[in-house]
């Protein structure tokens, strides 16, 4: 049973449903007692280029008060924390921190869905063979990882890699090296097992038992009953048992 979640969206993504109040209130009764808040973070580009699958910027502000208003109200029953899942795109990162920092966001856990910036990279999600965008992602991620803004890294294996697994391995002993030296726990993606994904990857957790990485369970949770859901965490504790993997229930939270 999941204590804590620092991985909850809501429907300002355009691809979660369910109200705030009914997500608090599904964690309250599964028995989760922290519960954070973690949309998808909005970000402004050049041109007119939009991204769909995050919060518009104009929402930030009700999302935070939602949040905030609701953290006082719960707060004698379950603690709740304002986040948000955050790609670091070099070129806009600056600009996208000091909208969070303005609405009060408190932490970020990295999601990197893109390399590059974006609108000039691939999905992380897309099938690749070039170990150029192993390469990239890696080394992206690690920058992000050592900017000290991030409180933990979720699905780190969201890069669909179909090349030659020995590559993927080096470079995912790569991250969690950096993960780990930077204090930062990897997290098992309960979605991924849930819509029974290409994650989590079973080659990144051997590689953060190698790199004695700690690892943190996330719900990702796109809609309020999947809190109820304890069959899904058991794949979580199954891949944690096999690697001997140091399981984090929760997290300090990084201030940004
Ligand atoms: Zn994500
Ligand atoms: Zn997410």
């Amino acid at each position: 049973m999941l204590t804590a979640n620092y991985h909850t969206h809501t429907p300002r993504c355009n691809h979660a449903t369910g109200t705030e109040d009914e997500y608090i209130r599904s964690a309250l009764s599964a028995g989760i007692r922290i519960l954070g808040f973690s949309d998808h973070s909005p970000y402004i580009f050049d041109g007119d280029y939009y991204s769909h699958f995050r919060m518009r910027p104009e929402l930030l502000p009700d999302y935070a008060q939602t949040v905030l208003h609701l953290k006082k109200q719960y707060s004698d029953q379950i603690q709740i924390h304002l986040g948000a899942e955050c790609e670091y795109y070099p070129k806009y990162f600056r600009e996208v921190l000091s909208m969070l920092r303005d609405n009060q966001v408190e932490y970020l856990i990295l999601g990197q869905h893109f390399i590059h910036n974006e609108f000039d990279g691939p999905y992380t999600g897309v099938n690749s063979h070039r170990e150029e965008d192993v390469k990239t992602y890696a080394h992206q991620t690690m920058d992000a990882m050592n900017s000290g803004l991030f409180t933990y890294f979720a699905h780190p294996d969201l890069l669909q890699f179909h090349g030659d697994q020995k590559i993927y391995l080096r470079y995912m002993r790569q991250i969690c090296r950096e993960a780990k030296s930077c204090g930062i726990p990897v997290e098992i993606n309960l979605l991924g097992y849930r819509e029974k994904k290409w994650y989590p990857n079973p080659l990144l957790y051997e590689a953060a038992a190698e790199e004695d990485c700690p690892v943190i369970i996330g719900c990702d949770a796109h809609a309020p009953e999947v809190f109820q859901d304890t069959e899904t965490e058991d794949h979580a504790r199954e891949m944690i048992r096999r690697y001997g993997l140091t399981l984090l229930d929760t997290v300090e939270l990084r201030k940004i």
